[in-house]
């Protein structure tokens, strides 16, 4: 069932299936890798630049030369290729197990997070099969609309000269030819551009629209498996007695008045009913986005410790996942506007400009957008687990909340970060950085990027320790 229905609706499959045993997801997994190498190969196939069906006969081809002589060495690399890519493969979805997390033993986290991916393989096949469809029709269209109309320039003929005594004459002529030179070139990029822009759109833009549909797979399967991660499931709850929120003693059958007889905190601060309300972006609907943005922001990143005492742990909350994804835009700009401002300084053409934008761009600003989202699942993991050992206590989903809430903080340290960067490029060109060069030998390159690095490196360790204040604020919640 799951592989009909997990790659569409991945949060209702994931509630579905979530008494589905490990061992039974791992056979969906593996019957899902089986056919998806299958139909990698087919992909594969497909990319051959003489069309699909030399293609087929060229991966048979190769895959038995692999083969041939000694089975026993080949099963050896058989099984450990497949080894390692299972554990990449398990590796990368306790990655993800954070986005997930409840307040449940830290087994049960990692179980769900396992589970999920592997019943979520199969939301590859769909895709590569759209891939092999794709890349066959428009590739072929490509081939045969370039044999109809094939690129035939019509340029001038060129006589190299042949006499080389150093005479004025000669040398004149050696001028006028390296004029002809530069022209025919001239002449052959322009009328190789007319011959591109007068080809057919589909087949004029064939790469691109296969790299925007590879990125769209990827975009997909990943918000598919963390919906089905992160969806609504049954968590038995834990039964703790009462603590005190400040040091962790054992408050059972002290009153609400008492003050706690190890550190003197007030029980009414552990216990009472203002006690964690929840962040202000839960709050969002009645106070207005952008103020419960800014105040959670501000928080996580300057009072980590009081912010950690006001999340929430117990029970289920979702709201800071929904804090992380609204940096995606604001991330993909930043990562946007990177790349053409670096070709501005640099001086290249306009030519270079739009090939970064839209050619190798969209990975790449993509890839920088998603990584913030990374960032806060391995901190919010390795900050997590370190403070869960000491407390003994699974603080992964209180570190995730911890996480979400600075990548505010991750995007302003990024535009500073990027800010940095211009301006060290800027003041190495200043006439300080030359004196600087010859009277103490130092190299203005080097010293314009320490100016850069220092400070660029100070902001993510910042990050950590903030993280770690807000994570160890939530370790003896009561609710
Ligand atoms: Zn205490």
């Amino acid at each position: 069932m799951a592989f009909l229905t997990a790659w569409w609706l991945p949060a209702t499959t994931a509630r579905r299936t979530q008494h589905v045993p490990l061992l039974d997801a791992w056979v969906v997994h593996l019957v899902a890798s089986v056919s998806g190498a299958f139909l990698a190969f087919l992909l594969l196939a497909s990319f051959h630049p003489q069309g699909f069906d030399h293609g087929v006969g060229w991966v048979c081809q190769n895959l038995t030369s692999v083969f041939p002589h000694d089975p026993v060495a080949a099963a050896f690399v058989m099984i450990v290729a497949i080894v390692s890519v299972e554990a990449g493969f398990a590796g990368l979805a306790l990655l993800l197990a954070p986005w997930g997390a409840a307040d449940e033993p830290l087994g049960a986290s990692a179980r769900n997070a396992l589970r999920n991916a592997w019943l979520h393989t199969a939301d590859a096949l769909p895709w590569l099969l759209l891939l092999i469809l794709l890349v066959s029709v428009l590739f072929d269209m490509r081939r045969k609309s370039d044999l109809a109309h094939p690129f035939s320039p019509s340029l001038p003929t060129l006589t190299t000269p042949t006499e080389d005594a150093d005479t004025p004459e000669n040398m004149e002529r050696l001028a006028e030819y390296n004029r002809l030179v530069d022209k025919y070139f001239a002449e052959y990029r322009r009328q190789w551009k007319a011959y591109l822009a007068s080809r057919p759109w589909l087949v004029r833009y064939a790469d691109e629209i296969v790299e925007w549909a590879i990125i769209a797979a990827v975009i997909w399967i990943l918000w598919a498996v963390m919906r089905a991660i992160g969806a609504r499931r049954h968590v038995p709850p834990i039964i703790r007695p009462p603590v005190c929120e400040a040091c962790g003693y054992n408050l059972t059958a002290l009153p609400m008045e008492a003050r706690c007889p190890e550190c003197g905190e007030p029980v009414l601060n552990s216990l009472g009913p203002a006690n964690r309300p929840g962040t202000a972006w839960e709050y969002r609907r009645e106070r207005g986005r952008l103020r419960t943005w800014w105040r959670c922001s501000v928080d996580a990143a300057f009072r980590p410790t009081w912010f950690g005492r006001q999340l929430r742990v117990s029970t289920r909350v979702v709201d800071h996942r929904r804090f992380l994804v609204a940096h995606f835009v604001p991330f993909f700009i930043i990562c946007y506007a990177i790349v053409p401002f670096a070709d501005l300084i640099a001086g290249s053409g306009p030519e270079s400009l739009r090939y970064d934008l839209c050619t190798v761009g969209p990975g790449f600003r993509i890839t920088g957008a998603t990584s913030s989202l990374l960032l806060a699942l391995i901190c919010a993991g390795d900050i997590g687990l370190l403070l869960g050992k000491v407390y003994r206590r699974n603080l992964i989903p209180a570190a995730m909340q911890v996480a979400a809430y600075l990548t505010g903080y991750l995007a302003f340290c990024t535009l500073v970060s990027v800010a940095l960067g211009i301006m060290a490029y800027y003041m190495s060109w200043h006439r300080w950085f030359y004196d600087m060069e010859r009277s103490w030998g130092l190299s203005r390159g080097v010293v314009s990027f320490f100016i850069w690095l220092v400070p660029s490196l100070a902001m993510p360790i910042t990050y950590l320790v903030q993280l770690y204040k807000g994570t160890k604020g939530a370790r003896y919640a009561n609710r």
